[in-house]
């Protein structure tokens, strides 16, 4: 019984690949790959010894060793160049997720797919694609348990076009997110907006000067961009 948050994430996972699960924990995405695709191999990669014998033991528990190899250590450093051609990262800040991919680079060449699934700051990521020739190819924004996830699917390429006329904001919430405007993402954004509100209130109290009067201009053009999304 898998998460729906990981159910959407393997549903971009396409038929028959390679991956790498990079913080895979307890290994629970690739035996649920392995076990719908029988064509689909998987290396699971975990940095920490708890959750690498967790791993191991799920594995081995889902007569899964012969096609899912349990490795331990720190991001993309566990895959060798070519081995994989898709690659999920799930359940982790995007910064976190940033920094695995940006240190990794070299290891990407030969991957087709990247899955990336943020709890937090997916704009980071959209950044990163961005200037890292990637294209984002598809998004989804989902509510499990009170919590809300994003999941980023990109591909190789170019396309500026992606975020044409508002960067920034695109950036922020996700081009194809906007576009969709669900209901989770509506809830994310409104929070969003009511944390930034308030951030607001306390600006206006603390002593002007240029810098804080800068910050306070930026969030308030920020507050009236999302809120304007929101209203469409
Ligand atoms: N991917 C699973 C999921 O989405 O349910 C597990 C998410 S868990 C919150 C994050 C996992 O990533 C932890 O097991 C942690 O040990 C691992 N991790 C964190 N940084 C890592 C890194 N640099 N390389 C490999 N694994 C890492």
């Amino acid at each position: 019984h898998l998460s729906e948050r990981l159910i959407r994430v393997a549903e971009h996972v396409p038929g028959g690949a390679k991956i790498a699960d990079i913080g895979s924990d307890h290994a629970y995405l690739p035996c649920y790959l392995c076990i719908k695709d029988p064509n689909l191999t998987a290396i699971a990669g975990e940095v920490n010894e708890g959750p690498f014998q967790s791993a191991k033991k799920q594995v081995e528990k889902s007569g899964l060793t012969a096609r899912i190899d349990v490795r331990r250590g720190n991001g993309l450093e566990v895959i060798k160049c070519g081995e994989v051609n898709t690659i999920t990262i799930a359940g982790m800040g995007g910064g976190l997720i940033t920094t695995i991919l940006d240190e990794g680079k070299d290891k990407l060449e030969g991957v087709e797919t990247l899955i990336l699934q943020p709890n937090v700051s997916a704009d980071m990521i959209r950044k990163w694609l961005l200037n890292n020739g990637w294209i984002l190819n598809s998004e989804e924004i989902l509510e499990e348990d009170e919590k809300i996830y994003e999941v980023l699917v990109a591909k190789r390429g170019n396309d500026e076009s992606l975020y044409e006329d508002n960067k920034e904001l695109k950036l922020l919430l996700g081009p194809f997110l906007m576009l969709e405007s669900n209901l989770a993402f509506k809830k994310k954004w409104q929070f969003e907006v009511e944390n930034w509100k308030r951030i607001l209130t306390q600006f206006d109290k603390a002593t002007i000067n240029e810098q804080v009067e800068q910050k306070r201009k930026n969030l308030l053009k920020r507050i009236n961009m999302v809120e304007e999304v929101l209203h469409r």
